[in-house]
């Protein structure tokens, strides 16, 4: 993509570590911003083991990672955005903070640079409304893991340009992904459906319809679903699909969305699903 050189991407975390390792490897010179030098090396040594892994697989070569590992510049201080021509959001799911960052984003770079979100369910327009150029503000979301996933859901705000949407897509499909361009409401698509599917099944283990194991073959072996819908809650987070309905339910203000009674108390339990341990599954 011609105009887009310098790509900043903020939160080294899951999300931002595997797309700044993405953009990296496709040759764009990026750069990776979070709050502590503690949390860029984490994501700069998980970006170094998952290269690594490439090598091991054979779908990289050693030349290649070094390659890719030579684009990257992880840094804490976010005036490093002044240079970028494209950034790419992706620290923790709270408004508040998206809407502060935004601002000061606006603030910070050149004035033809869009700032993209990765946000899985907060609306766009709300996060473009904190910057004075809404036209070049836009959901680029990214799935997990990143280097690995084929999709990019865009999606465009109330006052995303078009131009912002061509450029977005352009960018998408040089790093390898396909671009799917959405309008901006709750969920976009990907958790408009997914979330449901989810919440239904854990409404299913709530009435004693079925275990999570029987109900998890059902959705493998019935539909070809590569994994079932239990375990994709407990690999997602049970907190995060938690989240994710409620922003549905308050959204649409439809009861069709209405958090399984069952998920709230996992979530307050704390069994929050791989990352805790425990959720549907043991870990
Ligand atoms: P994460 O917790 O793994 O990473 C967040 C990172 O942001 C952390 O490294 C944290 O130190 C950093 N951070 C916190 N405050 C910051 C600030 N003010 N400035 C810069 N960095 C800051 O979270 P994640 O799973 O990578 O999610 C990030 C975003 O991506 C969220 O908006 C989430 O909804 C979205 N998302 C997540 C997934 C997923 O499967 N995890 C999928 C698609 C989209």
């Amino acid at each position: 993509v011609q105009r887009i050189r310098q790509v900043t991407v903020l939160g080294a975390g899951q999300m931002g570590s595997g797309i700044a390792q993405t953009l990296a490897q496709y040759g764009y010179d990026t750069t990776l911003y979070d709050i502590s030098d503690a949390a860029v090396e984490r994501g700069m040594a998980s970006i170094g083991s998952s290269l690594d892994r490439l090598v091991k697989k054979g779908r990289l070569s050693p030349e290649q990672k070094q390659s890719a590992w030579s684009k990257l510049t992880p840094v804490t201080a976010l005036q490093s955005c002044a240079h970028s021509d494209f950034v790419i959001e992706a620290v923790p799911e709270q408004l508040d903070l998206k809407l502060r960052l935004f601002q000061e984003l606006d603030r910070l770079c050149p004035p033809h640079a869009i700032l993209a979100t990765n946000t899985s369910s907060l609306p766009i327009t709300a996060i473009a409304g904190a910057t004075k150029r809404p036209d070049l503000v836009i959901g680029m979301h990214f799935m997990n893991p990143v280097p690995i996933m084929p999709l990019v859901e865009v999606i465009r705000g109330l006052a995303t340009a078009e131009d912002t949407v061509k450029l977005t897509t352009e960018l998408a499909e040089a790093i390898g992904k396909t671009a799917i361009c959405v309008a901006d409401y709750p969920g976009f698509i990907a958790n408009r459906i997914l979330m449901p599917m989810i919440n239904e099944a854990i409404y299913a283990v709530y009435e004693g319809v079925a275990s999570p194991e029987s109900i998890d073959q059902i959705m493998k072996l019935g539909m070809n679903h590569p994994m079932g819908p239990l375990a994709l809650a407990d690999f997602i987070g049970l907190d995060t699909c938690l989240f994710i309905m409620e922003t549905l339910h308050a959204g649409f203000g439809d009861s069709k969305y209405r958090p399984c009674p069952l998920l709230r108390n996992y979530v307050a339990a704390g069994w929050l699903g791989k990352k805790t341990g425990k959720g549907f599954y043991s870990y």
